[in-house]
């Protein structure tokens, strides 16, 4: 048998690395492993039934064996009987196993895994508080070393046409809605004051559920051991380096502000990256966390307006509002600035005296970059190509810096009526003449997948003008790639994404970026939409 170790009373939160193939496939992950990672979960039903004394051995972690079932969004193949022998026999190699509620707690697994070796479990659909609360202590009257609770809603995958442009789209699961279901584990943890329970949302909505968890006692935070999305076991998991370089843990200073960002999809974004290494440099006990929202009226009743979090410690002082939704953003808010209303949509919530106040800071983001190296805009042509809400905003922080600027756009009447609104001039995209313009801004999505068309023909701009893409992602765009080799100036997405960062970030908490952070959180960790393709199969 092996030691257990201390209780885990005696720690402070642990991060716990997910592993899902068999350990000499993920040999150099499992290496790379921060210090901070106390345990390695083996999930058996998807990396097989590892050799743990090896594994303990090259990875100085201890080991929990986890065979997640069908029923629980896992992959367990065995028959009950054969499923039970393997979780017995795991009790002699590793220092815990996960037992299944519904299905583990039976007097031959029972008799023969001694209580310091359990990890009783529960996965299922999302239920109000007081449900989870009864389905806790149905598991706490089998005495075991740590518990845990994970509800799920099932979700529409937020990267699809079908519900990722659409306002307010259909979310299927439970009868709770998204965020009073998200809610409820972070309750019931506040409730049971207890440190031998772990609970939290599954799915992508209740990623941030996991960050705030371990902030209520939650001793363990569960997270991919490796960065490739395909070996992420849960939709809205982690990855281990997302958990230490984007927010911090295991450390769990002091937190005065909750700060967040609201989208569909929004796990995706690279600000909670920028904002919490800013907080940490500056020393402001602050969490930015990504608020994945199926509809906008929903999060707003519950996350905002009734205050829940607020109740639970963690004060909400202010939002990143991504597409769909800065429109319906703008018609909440309180109080909205002069360029705001012009645009009648905001990027950015503030709370100031119970009021929220409404800002655009995506304009921001071209004149910004542009400024800094030089290019002067006064009486200079620019052309924004999309008249959606990020090119609306860029022809405006254009025109207010003096630009003669024209708005371009595929549907003729949308983009008319959006130039007559903001008072600059439009041209079909079917008839924009490139050579004539100083700065030309890609505010379509083209760009985004590989396979993508230009936006325009790149040959026709003229050889002095300045690209602004707004795409970004794990790579350079086509576009970028193809001016920068013809020798034009080049604003890429990442670039327009810090600005208008270091713009929210200072309405946010009223201080300036640090210069470093602006610069070095994006260029590391590599793949930042890991989490687009999440498998849909596991609920943690
Ligand atoms: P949006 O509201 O959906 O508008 C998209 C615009 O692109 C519309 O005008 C649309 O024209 C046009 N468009 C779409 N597909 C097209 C195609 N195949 N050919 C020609 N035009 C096409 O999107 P958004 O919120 O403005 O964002 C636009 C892009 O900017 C997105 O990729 C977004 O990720 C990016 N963005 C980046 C940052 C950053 O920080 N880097 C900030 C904001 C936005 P129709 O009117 O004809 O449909």
């Amino acid at each position: 048998m092996v030691d257990s170790g201390p209780p885990l009373q005696d720690r402070s939160t642990q991060l716990v690395a997910t592993l899902t193939r068999p350990p000499e496939q993920a040999a150099a992950a499992i290496e790379r492993l921060p210090e901070s990672v106390g345990w390695i979960e083996v999930r058996a039903d998807l990396a097989g039934d590892a050799d743990a004394f090896a594994l303990r051995e090259a990875s100085g972690r201890r080991l929990v064996y986890t065979r997640r079932s069908r029923e629980e969004g896992g992959d367990d193949e065995l028959s009950l009987g054969e499923r039970h022998e393997r979780l017995v026999a795991a009790g002699e190699r590793y220092e815990l196993v996960d037992l299944e509620l519904e299905r583990d707690l039976v007097p031959a697994v029972l008799e023969r895994i001694p209580v310091g070796r359990r990890l009783v479990s529960w996965h299922g659909d999302a239920v109000s508080r007081q449900e989870l609360e009864s389905r806790l202590e149905e598991m706490r009257a089998v005495p075991a070393r740590l518990y845990k609770v994970v509800p799920s809603r099932s979700e529409a995958d937020p990267s699809s046409a079908a519900t990722s442009r659409v306002e307010d789209g259909p979310i299927r699961g439970g009868s709770a809605s998204e965020p009073e279901a998200d809610l409820a584990p972070l309750a019931l943890l506040a409730a049971a004051g207890r440190e031998d329970v772990v609970a939290f949302a599954g799915g992508r909505s209740g990623f941030w559920t996991r960050l705030l968890a371990p902030r209520l006692g939650a001793p363990w935070v569960y997270a991919a051991l490796e960065e490739d999305s395909a070996r992420i076991a849960a939709p809205g998991q982690p990855s281990v380096r997302c958990l230490v370089e984007d927010y911090g843990l295991p450390g769990l200073p002091p937190l005065e502000a909750l700060f967040g960002l609201v989208g569909r999809p929004a796990l995706h974004s690279l600000s909670p990256r920028l904002h919490n290494s800013a907080y940490r440099e500056l020393g402001l006990p602050f969490l930015y966390v990504p608020f994945e929202a199926g509809r906008f009226a929903d999060f707003w009743l519950h996350t905002v307006e009734k205050r829940e979090l607020d109740d639970l410690g963690f004060p909400l002082r202010g939002l990143s509002v991504t597409t769909p939704y800065k429109e319906t953003a703008y018609a909440v808010a309180g109080a909205a600035s002069p360029r705001a209303h012009r645009l009648e949509a905001v990027n950015t919530l503030v709370r100031r005296e119970g009021v929220w106040e409404g800002e655009s800071t995506d304009g921001d983001g071209v004149t910004r970059p542009l400024a800094d190296r030089g290019v002067e805009l006064a009486s200079r042509r620019a052309v924004v190509v999309g008249a959606g809400g990020a090119g609306r905003a860029a022809a405006l922080a254009l025109a207010n810096s003096g630009a003669e600027t024209w708005l371009a756009n595929r549907t003729v009447e949308r983009g008319r009526a959006a130039a007559e609104r903001l008072g600059v001039s439009f041209v079909p995209l079917t008839e924009l003449e490139l050579g004539s313009f100083d700065i030309v801004v890609n505010a379509t999505p083209l760009g985004m997948e590989e396979d993508d068309p230009f936006p325009f023909e790149i040959g026709d701009l003229a050889p002095e003008a300045t690209l602004v893409d707004l795409v970004y992602g794990t790579e350079p765009t086509a576009l970028t790639s193809v001016a920068r080799e013809r020798g034009l100036a080049v604003v890429d997405g990442l670039e327009v994404l810090r600005a208008q960062a270091r713009r929210q970030f200072e309405i946010m908490t009223g201080r300036s970026m640090p210069p470093d952070e602006r610069e070095a959180p994006l260029r590391t960790g590599g793949e930042e939409t890991w989490h687009h393709r999440l498998p849909s199969t596991d609920r943690r």
